[in-house]
């Protein structure tokens, strides 16, 4: 029983955290500790670790804690997405792990231990085509094709030089000062991707949303089925409708979901990966 409550306990603090992080800035929070943690989280933490750098080691901390910054936040760099790489291969790595051995299953067939690693492959592509293609740099050669094919409206873009490339900044274009490069429809830098999001990749990185999203879904929904195809194999509903007399309907069998994840013995990586 303790250990349940531990477990409740530690979600209720993690959802916080996460609401706090994600939502703490939004109006209806104004005012509350959800705020106050939201500018700790956001700021707060970083400032007293910065603090902490200059007590123990002086100007020349701060300074190796600048460049850091510097190196992280303000220049092109692949850590991001060595993260992407590491956490989508993780993932795949612990579910082949844990869970192939029970594919084919009761509710899953045999052709999901294929179609797992087809979804993973074709989000990896994606992610690789947004991240080395060109997003469409402006130079001086390209620059009369873009100022025509995006004209000036006078209302929100007007005819303007980029002070960095020293040459005319096309309309919808923007200069990115992480890459140091002016760009064509200019999305967003994205971090992830290391690579400006503009008008020759916008399809891929859109596709790369979209299909994650579509893993996601699809990620959830064959946790679910292989651990009711495992409840139904081990014949926990049986033992529950049957020898505790409990209604076998899902509502009936709802508030006892802690007990099914008991007696069908122990998945708990599965549940973590599928709230991941
Ligand atoms: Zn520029
Ligand atoms: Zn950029």
């Amino acid at each position: 029983m303790a250990v349940q409550w531990l477990l409740v306990c530690h979600g209720l603090v993690t959802l916080l955290v996460v609401v706090s992080f994600l939502c703490g800035n939004w109006p209806i929070f104004q005012g509350t500790f959800v705020q106050r943690i939201h500018f700790f989280l956001a700021f707060g933490a970083y400032d007293y670790f910065r603090r902490v750098i200059d007590f123990v080691f002086g100007a020349r901390g701060t300074g190796a804690l600048a460049s850091v910054e510097y190196f992280c936040c303000d220049r092109p760099n692949p850590i991001l997405q060595i993260l992407y790489l590491g956490i989508i291969g993780g993932t795949y790595y612990i579910i082949v792990k844990s869970s192939f051995s029970y594919i084919p299953g009761y509710y899953l067939s045999e052709i999901h231990r294929y179609t797992s690693l087809l979804a993973v492959a074709v989000g990896i592509i994606l992610f690789l085509l947004t991240s080395f293609s060109d997003p469409g740099t402006v130079n001086i050669e390209n620059v009369s094709q873009y100022l025509s094919a995006y004209p000036y409206d006078n209302i929100i873009f007007f005819e303007k030089d980029c002070s960095t490339c020293k040459i005319p900044r096309p309309a919808r274009s923007k200069h990115c000062s992480v890459c140091k490069r002016c760009v064509a429809r200019f999305d967003h830098h994205c971090g992830w991707m290391n690579n400006c999001i503009g008008e020759k990749n916008t399809r891929y990185f859109m596709a790369f949303l979209f299909w994650h999203f579509i893993i996601c879904i699809y990620g959830v929904v064959a946790i679910v089925l292989l651990l009711a195809g495992r409840m139904k194999e081990l014949q926990v509903i049986h033992i529950l409708t049957v020898y505790y007399g409990i209604d076998n309907s899902f509502r009936g069998l709802a508030p006892h979901v802690a007990q099914v994840k008991c007696l069908s013995l122990s998945y708990h990586s599965f549940v973590l990966i599928g709230i991941f």
